[in-house]
């Protein structure tokens, strides 16, 4: 049967963790689209083209070479996985995400991703709301400002400043996401609401296996 579970959320709300636990428990594959428009970011800057250079950035996305398998991002035929989660890429991901010409190509390998794959856990922003408005089970994350900043220095191993400064940077790039005129960040309708804040993976995944029935 064909499953597509969509998992939408802001930064560091714990959308990653949740899907590929869900995923590997319901042995299906995982999408990160998030991924998909910093491989892009990453191009465009590796390349030297102004992201805010609407039609340029477009047209990047189209000729990107990106495959992704097993938590690989290799870009243009080299392994990016590392380099997509630079600060650079970070700063800069909101506003070639907020390009519609960038979100019609990455939408369409998104969809071309599930018919190949036959379903799978898809994480990102408007997967329930635009991606897949029809998928079988729809999951909108969250975690307070606190839990996210804290979550966000522990994967960097604390390279980034301090707390203060990255719930800041997390806060900016919210509100880019959730403010942009194309697809912007927001919960679909339908879509069950976990705050991640004080639970386990572990509960999370059982809950979202239960949904599904
Ligand atoms: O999930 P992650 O934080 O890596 O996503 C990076 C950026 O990609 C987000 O801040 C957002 O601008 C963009 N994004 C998006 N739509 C998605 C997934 C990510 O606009 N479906």
């Amino acid at each position: 049967m064909v499953i597509v579970v969509a998992i939408d959320g802001p930064a560091g709300a714990g959308k990653s963790t949740v899907a590929r636990a869900v995923a590997a428990r319901l042995d299906r594959d995982h999408l990160d689209t998030g991924a998909m428009y910093r491989a892009v970011t990453f191009a465009a800057l590796r390349d030297g083209i102004d992201v805010a250079d609407v039609a340029a950035v477009a047209a990047a996305s189209r000729s990107l070479d990106l495959a992704m398998d097993d938590g690989t991002v290799v870009v243009d035929g080299i392994d990016a996985t590392e380099a997509i989660r630079s600060d650079e890429v970070t700063r800069s991901v909101s506003a070639v995400a907020a390009n519609s010409g960038v979100r019609a190509e990455l939408v369409r390998r998104q969809r071309a991703w599930v018919d190949e794959h036959g379903g799978g856990v898809i994480e990102g922003r408007d997967i329930g709301s635009i991606v897949f408005p029809e998928a079988t089970l729809k999951v909108y994350v969250t975690a307070s400002p606190q839990v996210r900043a804290q979550r966000r220095s522990a994967e960097s191993g604390s390279l980034l400043g301090d707390l203060d400064e990255i719930e800041a940077a997390i806060a900016a790039r919210d509100l880019w996401d959730s403010t942009r005129d194309d697809s912007p960040l927001r919960r679909a309708d339908d879509a069950h609401l976990i705050d991640t804040s004080e639970r386990t993976v572990d509960d999370i995944v059982e809950e979202i296996v239960r949904m599904l029935g």
